[in-house]
């Protein structure tokens, strides 16, 4: 059962197109794990076809409507090309030598993953490069790993997408969306267990306690 959702705002958000490349990802990579969220994004896109279709009938000449209907039936009946080239879909990811299920928004993006690299503490990152600033990373925490405790300047997303992590507040699982800010301080780690996580993070991170804060000069090599 998957205990953290994100908020129906941001599935709303996403459902009208408005998120960064980023945020969609995450926010599509949870719900492809989540049946719930999923309809959260059906009744938002269905209530913004019917908010689109009332503004239609109502600010445009009767004529100009026609011709958009005609245009849409148009759309409708045309059947997917079969000449678009689809992007390689690749839904395993080999890791530690271990192999993960990826889903299916990270299959599509599968071509976006950079070059895995060590980080302290027995965890390994990987950019997802979306063509925008945004830093996003796959990381992979092996068990018994952690990641010095810190705050965050900005906002934080991290979703599990296999395995299991705690920090001080609670457990998180299999398509867990959790969302930190500046008000949180906290420290992940792994126990018997891997854990295999999409993070975004907006600024970078403010390490708090003990040596780990030596390391602020530096945390941005730690999630950039
Ligand atoms: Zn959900």
């Amino acid at each position: 059962m998957i205990k953290y959702h994100p908020k129906d705002q941001l599935i709303e958000q996403f459902a009208a197109g408005v998120l960064s490349p980023a945020l969609s990802v995450i926010v599509a990579t949870h719900m492809d794990l989540c049946p719930l969220c999923q309809q959260v994004a059906l009744d938002a896109e269905q209530y913004l076809a019917e908010q689109v279709m009332q503004t239609q009938t109502k600010s445009l000449a009767p004529e100009l409507s026609k011709q958009l209907d005609a245009m849409l039936e148009q759309i409708l009946a045309t059947k997917t090309p079969t000449d678009i080239i689809e992007p390689p879909y690749n839904d395993r990811l080999r890791l530690n030598g271990k192999l993960f299920q990826l889903p299916a928004t990270l299959a599509r993006q599968h071509q976006r993953i950079g070059e895995w690299s060590r980080v302290p503490g027995k965890i390994l990152k990987a950019p997802l490069h979306l063509g925008s600033d945004e830093c996003i990373n796959l990381i992979y925490m092996d068990q018994g790993s952690r990641i010095p405790e810190h705050t965050h300047k900005g906002n934080e997303i991290t979703l599990v997408i296999n395995g299991v992590f705690n920090d001080e507040q609670d457990e998180y699982k299999d398509g867990d969306f959790v969302l930190l800010n500046q008000q949180h301080t906290h420290q992940p780690e792994t126990r018997d267990e891997d854990c295999l996580t999409l993070a975004t993070l907006d600024a970078p991170l403010h390490f708090t306690a003990g040596i780990s804060r030596l390391l602020n000069p530096f945390s941005s090599l730690f999630f950039k």
